[in-house]
């Protein structure tokens, strides 16, 4: 007979101890340049288990947590701030770490590490590194469906300069072709191909949409390869000095150990001083910034970051730099310099066919609408203008389908009854029983029985 008594209680314990709590989903593509972001990640383990990710994070991930970020009155639910800056899940900063944590242990999963870039200890830990919004390829996403295998989203493709899709070279959508809004990248209600907003599939239906300029598509394609040779790397970074080092011997080697001629050659003169000290090693250049000294350096980003042997593979001659530069960002989102840049696009929307208000424009541009009132009042009133002007089109055709329609119903009735309906009658009929008509509505169909009695006399 089987004795309880006589298993080793310790045994038994460890048994329980190596079990996981949570299914241990296998990240997928990891290994690779588009290898899985934790976010996607937590998006699919939920779904594993047939629950929503606000559940997964509140009842077994924030338990784990070292501060559990619940509500201070009766609740075990996370509070819903948790969620503004969830997205750094995908990067660093405690959020993040508290997940990883949380992770490692309820999947026992050795690599859930791997999915965030907890790891880059070269740049400065700036979280608009990472988006706040989902992007993705609708034909990965149909490609993945068709063979069967389970969607996700690369971290590659939630890096803030990332605009492309590294297999299929187009532009990631930004936005649901069903209701036209961003979604967060993380939710309580986060389905990865869906919209939580109007539950569209994001499999299908958009077009796909390509980069504007040749230029821009070849700078994505540089960013995809570096970016993601770094999300390759499997080993740890552990040599923070190596950026300081390349900068340095690039000083010393094409510059006369000058830092005015070394500002000369990035076209940041204005930052003499601080790329002194990167050069010192006091600080490190943020990623953009070190992206853009690779870029004109010509020199790979991994061998930067990993102080390995880094050589010159071709540099640009720095009248076509100028023209690369804004693509990194480096002046404070909208300059000086960009500032046509957003009079076209405005201009572009005001041609468009299809109006929009100018909150979602200025969603869409991520400018604040104040802002944009402010340094372009007189494209700003014409968009609200021309939006203004749409509604109220629209208002008036659908009052007058409404009007249309009273007058086919009462006829219809009068008709087969010979007499007319009251007003709870012809709602029923409207198949809309429970709305209420508005004045005008009311008074048409005052008016409209009028003639019906005037007719009778
Ligand atoms: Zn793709
Ligand atoms: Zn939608």
């Amino acid at each position: 007979m089987f004795d309880v008594l006589s298993i080793d209680e310790d045994k038994v314990k460890h048994i329980m101890d190596t079990r996981s709590r949570l299914y241990p989903l296998q990240p997928r593509g990891l290994g690779t340049a588009m290898k899985e972001g934790l976010v996607s990640y937590i998006t699919r383990l939920s779904e594993a288990h047939c629950t929503d990710v606000g559940s997964l994070v509140s009842y077994e991930c924030s338990p784990n947590f070292e501060n559990p970020r619940i509500y201070s009155y009766q609740s075990n639910k996370v509070n819903s701030s948790f969620y503004k800056d969830a997205y750094t899940i995908n990067c660093f900063g405690a959020i993040c770490t508290d997940m990883e944590y949380a992770l490692t242990k309820l999947t026992q999963r050795s690599d859930i590490s791997e999915m965030n870039l907890n790891k880059w200890v070269f740049t400065p830990r700036n979280k608009a590194i990472v988006k706040k919004q989902k992007h993705w390829c609708i034909q990965c996403y149909s490609e993945w469906e068709k063979e069967g295998k389970a969607l996700y989203d690369p971290l590659l493709w939630s890096i803030e300069l990332i605009k492309i899709c590294p297999v299929h070279k187009t532009l990631l959508q930004t936005s649901c072709s069903g209701c036209n809004m961003q979604i967060p990248i993380i939710n309580q209600r986060s389905l990865l191909s869906h919209c939580i907003y109007c539950f569209k599939s994001l499999v299908s239906v958009n077009e796909v949409r390509l980069v504007e300029s040749e230029d821009e598509l070849l700078f994505q394609v540089w960013l995809c390869d570096s970016i993601g040779k770094l999300l390759m790397y499997s080993k740890e970074f552990v040599d923070t000095s190596s950026i300081c080092n390349a900068l340095q011997s690039f000083r010393e080697n094409y510059c006369d150990n000058n830092d005015r001629v070394l500002s000369r050659l990035f076209l940041l003169e204005n930052k003499r001083r601080q790329i002194n000290a990167y050069c010192r090693g006091a600080a490190n250049p943020h990623f953009n910034l070190l992206l853009w000294f690779c870029y004109v350096l010509g020199i790979e980003l991994i061998s930067v970051c990993t102080g390995g042997e880094f050589t010159q593979i071709e540099r640009k001659p720095s009248e076509l730099l100028q023209d690369s530069k804004k693509y990194f960002m480096l002046e404070s989102k909208w300059s000086k310099i960009d500032k046509e840049i957003v009079r076209e696009k405005l201009m572009d929307f005001l041609s468009n066919d299809h109006p929009r208000s100018f909150n979602s424009i200025s969603r869409e541009l991520d400018i604040q609408e104040s802002y944009l009132r402010k340094m372009f009042p007189k494209e700003s009133k014409l968009l609200t203008a021309k939006y203004t002007e749409y509604r109220t089109n629209k208002k008036n055709e659908k009052m007058r389908l409404q009007k249309e329609k009273i007058e086919i119903v009462l006829n219809d009735y009068y008709q087969a009854n010979g007499s007319v309906p009251t007003i709870s009658m012809l709602k029923k009929l409207l198949g809309n029983s429970h709305v209420t008509f508005k004045q005008e509505l009311m008074s048409h169909y005052h008016d409209q029985i009028k003639e019906f009695v005037e007719k009778k006399v």
